[in-house]
């Protein structure tokens, strides 16, 4: 047996590229706006995590330039050693008060942030409990960690209980969990994650990836919707969406930042972020904290399509933010589904078995403060259109 034989029998991306369903990887040739070129046509983007639509904004463009004025493109070590700046510091100040911890560390990607949190706090003989549904950085993470990775079953707080009922008391115990799920567009029930962890004196990490921005009266994201920010251990996210950059970070008390800072080896073995984006996440924050009508419009966008999918025939699932999955089953249909949306100008992806349990493929819908509601009627009506082609409304 040779190691590549497996990439040689690899030939379901072949069949979906010959039969012009491939429905990954599509290059665009513009900023990621409501609107977006790809292979030269113009079309509508409903598939971003730019939520707040600040990834093309002139305030957040002009911070990064004239960052790469003072500091040049990239930092070109760890922040451990030499890649570490003032504006990487800055940038930790500013998020640890704006989500309401002592102090916080930001990392190169989201990813990291997990990978490099978790595999340093959990250590042998102790416990990472986990969401069945939390994202794949987290999964990895338990898995890179040295601790066990017991998991409940998706949001369930009679399953979370019997999962922390079944550990030894005098353990360490970990509870991670999504703020907002990546694919479902649920909130987890934070409050009563809460009473557990205090009853089984677990600690608590919540992933706000998609919650920071989206969340919370001032966009500070789920626990400040629930106004449970002190009962939160560590807060996680990332500058991948809301924020609409690259880097991630944790928020936390001093003393948990500052052992982390020195035992996450995805931060000490991994080069630091460029300047130029710790400065975009800056002027992004002050945009957040200036113009809540960004987050005021994401949510009208988010309930009027709620209601209108709803209206067609779509199943959303349990969604309840401006992440709304169009739930199709089969894995195929949601392939063939993107790939008619796509000849009708919408840009969205389909999120099939793995990523989502079998039978419950789906297509991620995801908006963004700047659609229109031209744009999004366009969209209904494409979306309606096609599942009647397809027998699926
Ligand atoms: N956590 C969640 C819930 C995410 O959705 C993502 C990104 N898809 C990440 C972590 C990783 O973030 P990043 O893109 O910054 O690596």
């Amino acid at each position: 047996m040779d190691l590549f034989d497996k990439c040689k029998d690899y030939t379901e991306t072949k069949a979906a590229k010959a039969g012009g369903y491939y429905p990954y990887f599509h290059p665009l040739a513009s900023a990621q706006g409501p609107e977006v070129m790809v292979e030269g046509r113009k079309m509508i983007m409903l598939g971003s995590n730019n939520y707040l639509g600040l990834s093309y904004h002139e305030h957040l463009k002009k911070a990064a330039i004239a960052a790469i004025e003072k500091y040049g493109v990239g930092c070109v070590g760890s922040r451990f050693l030499t890649g570490n700046t003032e504006l990487h510091e800055k940038l930790e100040k500013k998020l640890a008060e704006f989500v309401g911890k002592e102090a916080a560390l930001v990392f190169s990607t989201g990813m990291q942030a997990n990978l490099g949190t978790i595999s340093a706090l959990v250590g042998k003989n102790e416990f990472a409990v986990i969401d069945e549904l939390d994202h794949a950085s987290i999964i990895d993470a338990c898995r890179l960690s040295r601790g066990r990775t017991p998991s409940y079953r998706h949001n369930d707080m009679a399953s979370l209980e019997k999962t922390l009922s079944l550990l030894p008391a005098e353990s360490g115990k970990l509870i991670i969990f999504d703020g907002v799920f990546s694919m479902e567009g649920d909130i987890a029930n934070l409050p009563q994650i809460i009473e557990l962890a205090k009853k089984h004196h677990a600690r608590v990490m919540i992933d706000d990836a998609h919650g920071l921005g989206v969340m919370g009266a001032a966009g500070r994201g789920t626990c400040e919707h629930f106004n449970l920010t002190k009962e939160v251990d560590i807060i996680m996210g990332t500058f991948s969406k809301s924020l609409a950059s690259i880097g991630g970070f944790i928020a936390a008390g001093e003393e948990v930042i500052e052992y982390v800072k020195h035992h996450a080896r995805a931060l000490i073995y991994s080069a630091a972020f460029p300047p130029s984006c710790a400065a975009s996440v800056l002027a992004a924050l002050e945009i957040i904290e200036k113009e809540p009508e960004r987050r005021k419009r994401l949510w009208e966008i988010s309930n009027k399509m709620h209601k209108e999918f709803k209206r067609i025939g779509f199943d959303t699932g349990i969604s309840a933010t401006p992440i709304i999955p169009i739930i199709v089953g089969d894995n195929m249909r949601a392939v063939h589904m993107c790939g008619r949306l796509f000849n009708k100008g919408i840009f969205t992806t389909p999120v099939i078995s793995p990523a989502v349990p079998e039978g419950h493929a789906l297509i991620r819908t995801s908006y963004m403060a700047t659609h229109t509601d031209e744009h999004l009627n366009q969209v209904l009506e494409a979306f309606s259109e096609v599942g009647k082609e397809m027998g699926i409304i």
